[in-house]
C-alpha cells in the first residue's frame, strides 16, 4: 500500500477559519445569512463562497492578503510534519475549500505550491470573483467548489492508502472514502456519527506520532 496524505487547509494547518475571519474583517452586513444557509446545506458551498466573496471590492485583494498573513496562525508542528512527509516518501497534498491568494502567502515558504488544490480568485471586475479549476466529478452532486473527493479519484490509484486530515463538515466526503483519518473539531462529531473510524489530533506533532505508528505496523 502506498500512502498519500490529503490535508485540509483552513481550521486543519492554521488554527481557523481565513474565510470567515475576512468576511468578519471586511464584509458588509449580510455574509452571515450566506454562511447560515451553507452550514444547512440550503446552498452549496460553491454558490455561498462565490456570494460571499461578491460582496468585496476587487480593490481588497492586498488588504486581505496583508490581513491574512498578520492574523492566520499556522498550527504547530506543520513545518516538521511537511519534513515527515518528505522523509518518508508520502506525497502531501493541500486539499482546500479556500481561496489561492490568501493560501499560497501562507503556505509558500513551507510546502511546494504544486501540491495545492484549491479554488481561485480572478480581480478583473468590481468584485472578487471565484473560479473554481477543481469542481466535482460526475460521482459528486454536492456542488463542493473544490471537490475533495474528485482530487482524491483523480491523484489515488488501486494501491493508495487515502490518509484524510481535516476538521469540519467540507472535510467529511473526504473521509468517507479515505482509509485513514486524522481528524478535530467537527470532524471528530460527524465520525462518530457515522461510524467512521479516525484519530484525534490537536497539532501535527501528534499526527506524525500517529502516522509513524501506522507506517510501523504495516
Ligand atoms: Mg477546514
Ligand atoms: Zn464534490
Amino acid at each position: 500500500m502506498k500512502p498519500i496524505i490529503f490535508c485540509d487547509f483552513d481550521g486543519t494547518i492554521t488554527n481557523s477559519d481565513n474565510i470567515i475571519a475576512i468576511m468578519k474583517e471586511f464584509a458588509p452586513e449580510g455574509w452571515e445569512s450566506i454562511k447560515d444557509d451553507v452550514l444547512s446545506q440550503k446552498v452549496s458551498i460553491s454558490e455561498g463562497v462565490g456570494k460571499m466573496f461578491s460582496l468585496l471590492d476587487s480593490g481588497l485583494a492586498q488588504d486581505i492578503i496583508e490581513f491574512v498573513k498578520s492574523s492566520a496562525v499556522i498550527r504547530d508542528g506543520f513545518r516538521e510534519f511537511v519534513a515527515f512527509a518528505r522523509q518518508n516518501s508520502i506525497p502531501l497534498y493541500v486539499v482546500s475549500g479556500g481561496i489561492d491568494f490568501f493560501i499560497e502567502p501562507l503556505l509558500e515558504n513551507i510546502l511546494d505550491l504544486d501540491l495545492l488544490y484549491c479554488n481561485k480568485a480572478v480581480f478583473e471586475q468590481e468584485r472578487i470573483q471565484i473560479i473554481w479549476p477543481y469542481s466535482c466529478d460526475d460521482q459528486c452532486q454536492n456542488g463542493c467548489g473544490c471537490c475533495k473527493p474528485s482530487i482524491m479519484r483523480k491523484i489515488s490509484e488501486a494501491d493508495t492508502y487515502k490518509i484524510v486530515i481535516g476538521d469540519s463538515i467540507t472535510d467529511f466526503k473526504a473521509a468517507k472514502e479515505a482509509d485513514f483519518v486524522l481528524a478535530r473539531d467537527f470532524l471528530i462529531e460527524k465520525c462518530r456519527e457515522e461510524g467512521i473510524s479516525y484519530q484525534p489530533f490537536q497539532t501535527f506533532f501528534d499526527c506524525i506520532n500517529i502516522l509513524k505508528l501506522k507506517l510501523e505496523a504495516a
